[in-house]
């Protein structure tokens, strides 16, 4: 009898650890000297992973924490600031949403709640008014009882040029802002004296990048090419591990560039988009992950935008 209690006590305890074993775990990683980043995992949005399938940046002022997105709940940010909390003693006081992609902004509410200033460009605004709504219907069926809280909760400062030099807490942050990439208020978060550059969803690496209805390629690459331009050191990516820019160029720019001349040229000539998309070599890329799931609708949509331009 108590022999059968410890087995069964033993599965039960086996059972949690295992369970605990599977949830996502927020832990900033030094990127350089008070510059921080969450790497998210590469997969999809799940109940284990929360919805932060996509990384967090987190720069330490003298005078408080910037914090580059807030992750896609009311209780995914109480983790992230968790994890703040063991890389530094500061305040959030600021937070960016580097775009209007669910995960980059779902947890303003609990930010928000806290005192915390959260920007955002104004391109983003329109989208995060569309598609809030519709993000947490689509996170629910996944996420269950941890969107609990979740509102979706605009930022309180929008930026309107296409660079903007922020003091923060002594700290100068630039953020660029070239029309949009993969939705449109996509802009990146430039450190001039670290040269490193976070840049949201603008690049994807070790897996394949999403075109949804929002994106848009044209500018995604304008945005991309502003990029290059900084010459940084590093770029901590949207999605995928800390990175150079030549990795960027192949698993982002390149495949970007290849979708758009090949159906620029299949739109010029009359080909019709199915056969289009299956006349694209996409060998180079189709071993990211998610690639076979995304590159479908990545060619189709690319597809549509060239017949509009
Ligand atoms: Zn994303």
């Amino acid at each position: 009898m108590t022999r059968l209690l410890l087995r069964l006590l033993w599965c039960a305890v086996w059972a949690s650890a295992t369970t605990i074993a599977h949830a996502v775990e927020v832990k900033f990683q030094p990127v350089a000297p008070g510059v921080y980043a969450f790497i998210g995992e590469k997969s999809g949005r799940t109940y284990g992973n929360e919805g932060l399938n996509a990384n967090i940046g987190l720069v330490v002022t003298p005078a408080g924490a910037l914090l580059i997105d807030s992750g896609a709940s009311f209780k995914g940010a109480r983790q992230i600031h968790a994890a703040v909390k063991q890389v530094t003693g500061q305040p959030v006081k600021w937070v960016i949403n580097t775009g209007g992609q669910d995960h980059r902004w779902l947890g303003n509410g609990y930010f928000a709640a806290q005192g915390t200033e959260v920007i955002a460009h104004a391109s983003a605004r329109a989208d995060m008014q569309a598609r809030g709504g519709d993000h947490l219907a689509a996170l629910k069926p996944e996420l269950k009882e941890k969107l609990d809280g979740t509102v979706p909760t605009l930022p309180t400062r929008w930026l309107t040029g296409n660079d903007e030099a922020l003091n923060l807490g002594g700290t100068t942050v630039e953020v660029k802002h070239r029309g949009g990439a993969h939705t449109p208020g996509d802009l990146m978060v430039w450190l001039p004296q670290q040269k490193i550059v976070f840049s949201g969803d603008i690049v994807y690496v070790d897996r394949m990048l999403g075109v949804i209805p929002v994106s848009h390629t044209g500018r995604w690459l304008q945005s991309f090419a502003t990029l290059e331009a900084l010459q940084p050191a590093r770029i901590v990516p949207g999605h995928g591990e800390v990175c150079e820019l030549p990795m960027a160029q192949a698993q982002t720019r390149d495949y970007l560039q290849a979708l758009r001349t090949h159906m620029r040229k299949a739109v010029g000539t009359g080909e019709d988009i199915g056969a289009a998309i299956k006349a694209f070599d996409a060998t180079a890329w189709l071993g990211l992950l998610n690639a076979a799931e995304l590159h479908p609708g990545n060619a189709s949509r690319t597809y549509l935008e060239l017949e509009r331009e």
